[in-house]
């Protein structure tokens, strides 16, 4: 039997549910039936809702009120139905509007109500006056751009369709709170609403905290990866020959081949075999480095390819070498050159089979690890010498980059500094205001042997030793000053005005000008240093002979002559 609302039908007196309500003030506590109630300030609840908006948004926070309304339906919905056991549906149904309007939240006027319990068949229109919400709106948001009775709404929507026992979603086609004349809602089956699904969207627990989760771990993996890139300098430069290099880099990268980087000790072969792997189709694969020459060698064989349990005295565990923990990315092998020959015949085997043996198992483990070798000696020539394999060599020269000393890429040192100086500004908390400009001309004169190893020592050196806002001097950068006199040829005019290319530096001008300060004649000089030779070549006047570049018979002559060596 299908019941209707009409206007002109009389609203039921609710004198029965305003008799649930009791006071137990000395208690604390206020009852509406069996459920405690609560009192609070309209403005309480708008500054609590103005600030959900502003934490999470209107979207999250219209769902968090529309969640609240819908909890506060379903419970009022069981208590319709206990309180009017007898009466008819639509009755029973007003318990609902009238619960909103006995609880302060809105005066409820219903239009319209067909309900058909048999069929599940429903639909409703309800104005709604002095909505609480509209309130809350003009006191603390403004107005809104779409209509803002949220909780209410939620409470219509739970309280029918527990009531109806199917879903039955309300929707507010007008609200003052956006600026319409009146609030007012359509009830009817979820089905019946073409963008239900979308709505019902609203009811759903909002997983923000997965969200929030998801971001943590990616933030973690990105710093991960920021970590990863830390201290490197791979890219710094505009010189020709490191720019060359880093093309060849960014080609081999993308490959699949070995690389062999060839280079001083401090050139920055590590971070650049890192960047290989970072710009591979690798990178989120482990990158394990491995300095061959630190490892004592009766152990670098266990250390890289692993070791099962009791194969030598000490290994008391089966564990995998570094080549397993590779797996699927790739090896930075320094030093290579250092391998003991076992050690380069398993290496072989790993790069022409991918397959390798744990030290003292049967068992053949396959691989797919990417080698990058290294060495600052030259590889040829260990394989001359019958140091180093002559197959291995082939293989791990597929891919030969030679990477240039500081002191070839001067130009670049600036921009070095730059990045170690950004480096351990953060690094200790400081920020000084870089080289001084004697202290960058020394640099750009030094010849580097550590290359950038040594830039970014003498850089940190610098950062430690200077005050917030001063300048780094030469002295905080280098303990000792280096001597560029000595190694670079100077030019410089001579007595007679022209410009003399090398020869006399100024360090030899300074000993010169020594030596006739204090009245120290030719004989002496010639003594002094005839007797300084031979002690370094302890005795010998054949090596004495060649530190001063003389012939032996020569030196033999003047050594008899100022009788150092007696007559013989
Ligand atoms: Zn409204």
């Amino acid at each position: 039997m299908a019941i209707s609302y009409k206007p002109q039908l009389q609203y039921v007196d609710f004198q029965d549910l305003t008799e649930q309500i009791r006071f137990q003030s000395t208690e604390g506590k206020i009852w509406f039936g069996e459920q405690r109630m609560l009192l609070m300030q309209v403005s309480a609840m708008a500054a609590f809702r103005r600030e959900m908006v502003n934490t999470i948004g209107i979207e999250r926070a219209k769902g968090f009120f529309l969640r609240l309304g819908y909890q506060s339906g379903l419970r009022d919905a069981e208590l319709a139905r206990k309180l009017r056991p007898h009466c008819d549906e639509l009755d029973i149904f007003l318990a609902g509007p009238q619960l909103h309007s006995l609880k302060g939240m809105v005066k409820v006027i219903p239009i319209e109500i067909d309900i058909d319990q048999e069929t599940g068949g429903f639909y409703g229109e309800l104005d709604w006056i002095d909505s609480f919400e509209v309130e809350i709106c003009q006191t603390e948001l403004g107005q809104m751009d779409e209509p803002a009775c949220w909780s209410l709404l939620g409470y219509a929507c739970a309280y029918t369709s527990s009531f109806m026992g199917r879903q039955i979603i309300f929707r507010e086609v007008s609200c003052r709170g956006c600026g319409d004349e009146k609030c007012h809602i359509v009830g009817k089956p979820a089905e019946e609403w073409g963008d239900a699904e979308e709505f019902i969207q609203y009811f759903k627990a909002d997983p923000m905290i997965e969200e929030l989760y998801d971001l943590q771990s990616q933030v973690s993996s990105l710093r991960s990866s920021l970590e990863n890139q830390q201290g490197q300098y791979y890219g710094i430069g505009q010189s020709a020959s490191y720019n060359k290099v880093c093309k060849m880099i960014d080609k081999a990268a993308m490959g699949k081949v070995s690389v062999l980087l060839l280079g001083e000790t401090g050139v920055g072969k590590e971070v650049i075999a890192r960047s290989v792997h970072l710009r591979s189709e690798r990178a989120e694969q482990p990158f394990v480095a491995v300095n061959c020459a630190a490892i004592p060698p009766d152990l670098i064989e266990a250390e890289l390819f692993g070791v099962e349990k009791g194969a030598y005295t000490g290994a008391n565990q089966s564990r995998p070498g570094r080549f397993e923990r590779a797996n699927g990315g790739t090896i930075f092998l320094d030093e290579v050159v250092e391998l003991t020959s076992r050690a380069q015949a398993t290496l072989l085997r790993v790069l022409q089979e991918g397959e390798l043996e744990r030290v003292g198992d049967n068992r053949t483990r396959s691989v797919n690890v990417r080698v990058i070798a290294a060495t600052n000696e030259s590889l040829a020539e260990a394989v001359e010498a019958g140091k180093f394999r002559a197959d291995l060599y082939y293989r791990l020269n597929v891919f030969p980059v030679k990477i240039p000393p500081l002191r070839e890429r001067l130009e670049d040192l600036p921009l070095l500094v730059e990045h170690f100086l950004k480096k351990f500004h953060s690094e200790y908390n400081k920020r000084t205001l870089g080289l001084s400009d004697k202290a960058l001309a020394l640099c750009m004169n030094y010849q580097w042997p550590g290359n950038i190893r040594e830039l970014e020592n003498v850089i940190e050196r610098g950062v430690i030793l200077t005050e917030n806002n001063e300048s780094i001097s030469q002295d905080s950068l280098f303990a000792v000053f280096p001597d560029n006199h000595s190694e670079k040829p100077h030019e410089f005019v001579d007595g007679e005005g022209h410009v003399v290319h090398g020869g006399m530096s100024n360090a030899a001008g300074g000993w010169a000008d020594q030596i006739l300060g204090n009245s120290i004649s030719l004989d002496e000089v010639e003594e002094t240093l005839m007797r300084r030779a031979m002690d370094q070549a302890k005795q010998n006047v054949s090596g004495a002979a060649r530190i001063l570049g003389l012939t032996r018979p020569a030196l033999a002559y003047r050594l008899k002559k100022s009788g150092i060596l007696a007559e013989g």
